[in-house]
């Protein structure tokens, strides 16, 4: 349904109301279709990328620079119409509290999401195919001391276009496009109604037993903090909202230079950017680091995957050629005629580090004084990386460094400064932090608005701590989770 078409002051009812019609509220709607629940889902943009709604997404930034609006899409599947699909559950410590990340740890434990993750991985479509010989030797055989070589599963499946027949032929679903969020009503800790405008700005209003914010980790934020303005402020007891904003840190750190025979040499290239771990596209291979490593180096979480070298993809340098014959064992490969990429002898990788962004409370999302073209203040985001988040970043690549030539499985080469950069994952993670507690989070443990008794928020923004996985799987786990609750308690 077009919600240019509704009329000035409509009324529309369900069961379940939702804001954003991305990964996040996609699945809720389709779960909570089958759960026998009426939905209203409610979508900003078309089918399509129109440039006057993505505007709707800028913003300023201050701290590290970032991309706001060209971090998301604005449309039905949202961002998920140019993600590259890359599904990981977080590692079962992810969930526990560290007492050198200060604020880290979620309310349950890694065994809680188990089987949401399992129906995640299904409704998304991914290969439950067993290891084949090749990747379980690969995986094997790279034994790296510290580390722990596995592998991402990757399927960029996009949600809007895949469930839009799904969601337009369903009796218990209505799907708005063009229906924004404008705000939310309260009568004491309740939601009595949402107002939305549709593109043109006709008002109309949703009532609903239940309220879910599904618009992704960033707006999910600016819509709560933008409730203050309509004189009905979300009663955040911990001042956490908008603080915390986290994100994956991608950094291209290191050259490996890998050995003759070496099991690196069994990676092979699975797209312009990133290694496999064996003839499985769909497998990209990484190591990690064991906890008590990260916990004798004091850092956050991260992960290792291996790149294209391109630039760096040149005949060994002399200092590369030395560093290699530094070790007796090396000397007749780094010396040998062909000593180049293309040899078989010594193969170069791109070491890029992915790392976990520590919760801090001055990495945040304010509202600005800007205004977007439907009138509502855009964010303003302060992107900080803090001295754990720099020490996280150089760590891994030494601690990496260092166990690769333990193994003897090659050496490698740091980058120099210049050519070094990090950047974002577009993962948007934090900003409405879970915690039992209403003074230590901005929702509680099943993702309902601490203080308020109908008001859901689902997606990244929730997130108290990231580890190095991709948000969208642990998304959708969670929004799992939430329509389980959702059905035990009821309506009303
Ligand atoms: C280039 C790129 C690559 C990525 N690759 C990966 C990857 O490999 N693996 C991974 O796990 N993640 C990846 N991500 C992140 C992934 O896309 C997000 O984690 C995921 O889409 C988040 O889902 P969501 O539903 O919370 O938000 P979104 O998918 O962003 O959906 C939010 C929806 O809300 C709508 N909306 C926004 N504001 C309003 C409003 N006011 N009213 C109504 N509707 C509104 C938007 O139009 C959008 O449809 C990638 C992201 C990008 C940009």
């Amino acid at each position: 349904m077009d919600a240019r078409r509704l009329e000035q002051n409509q009324t529309v009812t369900a069961s379940t109301c939702i804001f954003g019609a991305g990964a996040a509220g996609i699945v809720l709607a389709l779960e909570l279709e089958k759960k026998g629940k009426s939905v209203c889902l409610l979508e900003s943009g078309g089918h399509f990328l129109e440039p006057a709604i993505q505007s709707l997404y800028e913003g300023e930034v201050t701290g590290t620079p970032y991309n706001l609006a060209g971090s998301r899409l604005r449309y039905l599947g949202g961002s998920t119409n140019h993600w590259s699909g890359q599904c990981l559950p977080l590692a079962e410590d992810d969930f526990t509290s560290k007492e050198w990340i200060a604020g880290s740890g979620w309310p349950f434990g890694a065994r809680t999401l188990q089987p949401f993750y399992e129906a995640a991985s299904s409704v998304l479509g991914l290969s439950e195919e067993p290891e084949s010989s090749a990747e379980s030797e690969a995986l094997h055989s790279l034994r790296l001391p510290g580390f722990q070589t596995d592998k991402i599963r990757s399927r960029p499946l996009r949600l809007g276009e895949h469930f839009r027949k799904e969601l337009e032929k369903s009796l218990l679903i209505t799907l708005y496009l063009y229906a924004n969020h404008k705000a939310f009503r309260f009568d004491n800790d309740r939601v009595r109604e949402a107002e939305a405008r549709n593109d043109q700005g006709a008002l109309f209003t949703v009532r609903a037993d239940h309220y879910i914010l599904a618009t992704g980790g960033i707006e999910n934020a600016r819509i709560l903090l933008d409730q203050e303005r309509m004189q009905q402020k979300i009663p955040d007891k911990s001042g956490l909202l908008g603080r915390r904003f986290m994100e994956h840190y991608h950094s291209p750190l290191a050259i490996l230079l890998s050995r003759q025979n070496s099991p690196f040499q069994r990676f092979q290239q699975a797209d312009s950017m990133y290694y496999v771990l064996s003839e499985r596209t769909d497998r990209l291979g990484f190591f990690a680091p064991e906890l008590a490593l990260r916990e004798s180096a004091q850092t956050a979480n991260f992960r290792i995957q291996l790149g294209h070298p391109g630039a760096f993809d040149s005949p060994l340098s002399e200092f590369e050629a030395d560093l290699l014959t530094t070790l007796p064992a090396w000397e007749n490969e780094a010396t040998a005629p062909e000593h180049n990429n293309s040899s078989p002898k010594i193969k170069k990788f791109l070491l890029y580090s992915i790392v976990e962004q520590s919760p801090d409370h001055r990495s945040r999302i304010t509202l600005s004084d800007r205004v977007d073209r439907h009138g509502r203040p855009q964010v303003h985001l302060h992107w900080y990386m803090n001295d754990l988040d720099k020490h996280t970043l150089r760590e891994s690549i030494s601690l990496f460094g260092r166990s690769v030539a333990l193994s003897g499985h090659g050496r490698i080469r740091f980058l120099h400064e210049k050519e070094v950069y990090v950047m974002g994952g577009m993962h948007h993670m934090g900003t409405t932090c879970m915690h039992r507690s209403p003074g230590q989070g901005v929702v509680d443990e099943n993702l309902r608005v601490h203080g308020l008794t109908n008001l859901y928020v689902a997606g990244s923004s929730v997130f108290p701590t990231v580890g190095h996985a991709n948000p969208t799987l642990t998304i959708l786990a969670l929004c799992l989770r939430l329509v389980d609750h959702l059905s035990r308690v009821g309506d009303g």
